[in-house]
């Protein structure tokens, strides 16, 4: 069993970003801090198994206050079961990381801080609407190291407009030098109902897929090389430090979601709560939960999501959800069968979506 809690304040909107987030304008933090807990109260009376990994994403979670965070911390071990709990990540914002952050985080039980990190390139950093420097990133990192014990995770973007193969080679070089426990790096999408989507769609920005795969092979050839295990298509870890929340999901173990927009899904039924905040805060007042939309996962409903995130995995997926008469001929030089699952080789991990459509 999983938990993901979604803050959704961010103190400016990247224009790629399609996340439910927002500024804190004039929510009372505290109030949605309380607001969680009492969800957590309601949700706890269906006799949850005890919590593996706990996730504090977003938004920006790290927008949090010392004493709202120590509250958080505190009142969940109150109403969850924590006795199992094998990781903790909280996303930070690389602006705002201070030595001090770094001691609180460990002491309230984080074992791993996830960085939204993005590139090591001012100017890319700027077109993508970060508020970080490349220094505040690099310094982020060192002051995690020297004052704590914590895991750190890098997340990094490729596919930025203008940035060329040598940009993103000097980027991955960065991080590396930083020898992060994990890194993702993910190709920008241009996602409706975003800045980034607006300007693509009038061609002032445009995806050249051909850029993509180098981009990605050229992360694939550096990372791998470095001695991180390519774990699955977008995130790679130095032996031992997979993401074990993201390997839950994957794999499809039951996780409760918190916070407003935050998915749930318990013995394959899914609620979404509401995406707006204030909204989240009265039916948690008046309600004790806020799901809006409900979805019961039938076997095939479960059999494609599978596909679509096992196959993105080293281990590939398991064998029992290919169709008893799946034709692998026009894919069989991107995946190799083994006793127990089916897994991509060669040019398969670029090609995952149209291989997972292939099998779907
Ligand atoms: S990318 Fe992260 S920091 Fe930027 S708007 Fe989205 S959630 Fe906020």
């Amino acid at each position: 069993m999983h938990l993901y809690l979604h803050i959704p304040f961010c103190h400016r909107i990247c224009p790629y970003c399609s996340f439910y987030k927002h500024t804190p304008g004039k929510t009372d933090l505290g109030a949605f801090v309380e607001a969680i807990l009492d969800e957590a109260r309601f949700a706890a009376k269906k006799n949850l198994p005890p919590l593996k990994t706990i996730y504090f994403g977003g938004g920006t979670p790290s927008m949090l206050s010392p004493t709202h965070l120590r509250r958080l911390f505190t009142g969940l071990r109150t109403i969850l079961d924590f006795s199992a709990v094998e990781e903790v990540t909280l996303e930070a914002n690389p602006a705002t990381f201070t030595s001090r952050t770094a001691h609180l985080y460990e002491e309230l039980g984080v074992t791993r801080v996830s960085l939204g990190v993005q590139s090591f390139i001012g100017k890319h950093l700027e077109t993508l609407g970060r508020e970080h420097s490349p220094m505040q990133a690099i310094t982020s990192v060192h002051l995690l190291r020297e004052a704590s014990n914590l895991e750190v995770s890098i997340d990094l973007i490729f596919s930025v407009p203008s940035q060329s193969l040598l940009d993103w080679e000097d980027t991955l070089t960065q991080a590396l030098a930083l020898q992060p426990d994990h890194l993702s790096a993910y190709n920008l999408t241009y996602e409706e109902d975003t800045a980034f989507f607006e300007k693509f769609q009038t061609g002032a920005f445009q995806d050249d897929s051909n850029l993509n795969a180098e981009m990605f092979s050229l992360g694939e050839e550096l990372l791998s090389s470095a001695g991180y295990e390519h774990y699955e298509t977008s995130n790679y870890a130095l032996p031992g430090r997979r993401s074990r929340h993201n390997e839950g999901y994957w794999i499809g173990n039951d996780y409760l979601g918190l916070g407003p927009s935050a998915v749930s899904t318990l013995k394959r039924t899914r609620h979404q709560n509401v995406c707006d905040t204030s909204d989240y805060l009265k039916r948690i007042k008046s309600i004790g939960h806020a799901q809006e939309k409900i979805e019961i996962l039938d076997d095939e409903a479960w059999r494609l999501e599978r596909i679509a995130l096992q196959l993105r995995t080293t281990e590939g997926l398991p064998l029992k959800y290919l169709l008893p008469d799946a034709n692998l001929g026009s894919i069989n030089h991107l995946v190799r069968k083994t006793a127990t699952h089916l897994q991509l080789i060669n040019d398969g991990p670029l090609l995952v979506d149209s291989i997972a459509a292939e099998l779907a």
